[in-house]
């Protein structure tokens, strides 16, 4: 039986999505730990702010691509905040926006690495130590629409990974329920991000904003909220699904 808090790690978390989740978390009661690969000023700007405020949390340099970083994060987390029960895996990127025909090995590896395979190595770290401690762990894994739309001539490739993250939600959810842990994915649609930017299209948000039902792009702030749903108390009967939060697409 867990008796300390409620302590969630965060791939990724000093921008974008993962830092909203961050902030949510934490107004929410959480100690969140969170990593992030290369901004440690902005990192440490946000354990201070957080810190601030009168909330604990945990920075952790690392690539998720590497196999040896889960176990890294989570000893360090967990020495600095306790035990894990909860695990967001956030961290993704798209690689270069062009046609698939255009695509370079380097890239395609790279995209895969760190959306597929970080998200299996982090995974399979809070499983294990969930399992090992008795501990009723919920993780979430941010997909995309991307899966079911493929973005075409913008990043097929990411969108097939996505479609992975998803897949592997689905069968690790059933393989762990005995356990009593959930896995849930978040699919969120375009969000106003860094990520466009890094995908070489700043203003990639105004040229996809007409697709949109709801006529206008999220915040990272309406992604993190449905995250946080899923990783709490109310949503103790959802596990193995695929949330969209996309504004209609
Ligand atoms: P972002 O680029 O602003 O943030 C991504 C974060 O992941 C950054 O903190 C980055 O440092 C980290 N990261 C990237 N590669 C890493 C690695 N190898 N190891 C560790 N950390 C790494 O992007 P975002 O929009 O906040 O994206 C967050 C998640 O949401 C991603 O999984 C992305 O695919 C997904 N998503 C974003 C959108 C969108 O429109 N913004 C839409 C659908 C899904």
């Amino acid at each position: 039986m867990l008796t300390g808090p409620d302590v969630l790690l965060v791939t990724g978390g000093s921008r974008g999505i993962g830092a909203a989740i961050v902030r949510k978390a934490a107004r929410d009661g959480y100690a969140v730990g969170f990593s992030y690969v290369r901004n440690g000023d902005a990192a440490a700007r946000l354990v201070a702010e957080l810190d601030q405020a009168g909330h604990r949390a945990h920075a952790v340099q690392g690539d998720v691509a590497d196999p040896d970083f889960a176990a890294r994060f989570f000893d360090a987390a967990e020495a600095a905040l306790g035990p894990a029960t909860a695990l967001v895996n956030n961290a993704g990127i798209t690689g270069r926006i062009g046609r698939f025909r255009d695509a370079d090995p380097a890239m395609l590896r790279s995209t895969l690495d760190t959306n597929v395979l970080g998200t299996m190595y982090a995974a399979q770290e809070a499983i294990r130590r969930w399992e090992a401690a008795g501990i009723p762990g919920r993780m979430v894994n941010i997909s995309s629409i991307a899966s079911t739309l493929g973005a075409p001539g913008e990043y097929v490739h990411y969108a097939a990974t996505k479609a992975a993250v998803e897949a592997f939600t689905i069968g690790l959810a059933k393989e762990v329920a005995p356990a009593g842990i959930r896995v849930a994915a978040v699919a969120p649609g375009t969000a106003y991000t860094d990520i466009h930017e890094a995908a070489g299209e700043p203003n990639r948000p105004a040229r996809v904003v007409s697709r949109v039902p709801m006529g206008r792009i999220a915040e990272p702030e309406e992604i993190a909220n449905a995250v946080l749903w899923l990783l709490s108390a109310e949503a103790s009967y959802v596990t193995g699904a695929v949330l969209r939060v996309s504004g209609g697409l």
